[in-house]
């Protein structure tokens, strides 16, 4: 038995594949509207220590093909000790086919195109990002830095061969500011557009709700589901990335799972979209979500 430093994260895509804690929680751990690693102070697990796991791993799963490094943001670790982790896993798992991450922003930026090179020819291709909108007063506003540095992340992930999943938080600027949010969003991603682009629905774990709205301002009001439907579909009807981005909204956290590759499948997800405006396709029960 593998005995993980619980609370364990991963996305939904990992679902399936190994989870290995090459660290605890989140190096940056300041995003205003995360509970997620409140609980943990940051650490680098020690290799010999994680290596040692890995061994026991592959006797328990030899047949592994996709590993996903925890916690928070694993990608920040120094390039040396991840590309020890890579080689460690690559000589258990015979099958290894792909490593992938969280990662934040300076992460991305502080590896540069020459280690994000190196981590992926050690198979470590993937990273999640999440970079939850496009618009800089948001991005100040819940403390996860800039659409500036957003865009040189993913212009420098895509020129260096390193996918990216990124994630849009719906309903994150509340009613008033919500266009602005996903305008400068759509934006955003037509600049420099992802690999994979996920939406997920606004949810508060009451640990963070005063934090969170003593830094988004006193005229936050939430988005109703269909309030959400209609930023889901100005988001859509805005993107035309000059490369296909592979588009999904299956986190638990949203009303309607959708699944197309953009700019290609717009005017089929637009009608779903509709179809669920107009009350003909029903949404996902609201004690089936969460974050
Ligand atoms: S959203 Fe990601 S980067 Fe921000 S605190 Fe949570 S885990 Fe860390």
């Amino acid at each position: 038995m593998i005995a993980y430093d619980l609370p364990l994260w991963r996305p939904p895509s990992e679902g399936d594949n190994l989870i290995v804690q090459a660290t605890l929680g989140c190096r940056y751990n300041a995003c205003t509207f995360c509970s997620m690693y409140k609980s943990k102070r940051f650490q680098a697990r020690l290799l010999d220590e994680v290596c040692a796991e890995i061994d026991r791993m592959a006797m328990l799963w030899p047949e592994a093909r996709r590993v996903f490094l925890a916690d928070g943001d694993a990608y920040c670790l120094d390039t040396d000790h991840l590309l020890a982790l890579c080689g460690h896993l690559a000589a258990r798992f015979p099958a290894l086919q792909r490593i992938s991450a969280y990662a934040t922003p300076f992460d991305i930026l502080a590896k540069g195109a020459g280690d994000i090179a190196r981590l992926k020819a050690a198979r470590l291709g993937l990273v999640y990002l999440g970079i939850e909108s496009g618009w800089d007063d948001l991005l100040h506003r819940i403390a996860k830095g800039s659409a500036a540095q957003m865009e040189a992340a993913l212009t420098l992930a895509r020129a260096s061969g390193l996918k990216v999943s990124a994630t849009v938080i719906l309903g994150l600027a509340g009613q008033r500011d919500w266009q602005a949010h996903i305008d400068a969003t759509a934006e955003l991603i037509n600049r420099a557009p992802p690999v994979y682009l996920s939406t997920l629905q606004l949810g508060l774990e009451a640990s963070v709700a005063d934090r969170f709205r003593d830094r988004i301002g006193p005229g936050f009001v939430w988005q109703d589901d269909a309030a959400i439907l209609a930023e889901q579909r100005r988001l859509i009807e805005h993107l035309a990335p000059p490369a296909p981005v592979i588009f999904r909204s299956n986190h638990a956290s949203n009303a309607l799972a959708l699944a197309g590759t953009l700019p290609r499948d717009r005017d089929r997800l637009l009608g779903e979209l509709d179809s669920a405006l107009a009350g003909g396709r029903g949404l996902r029960p609201r004690w089936l979500r969460g974050m």
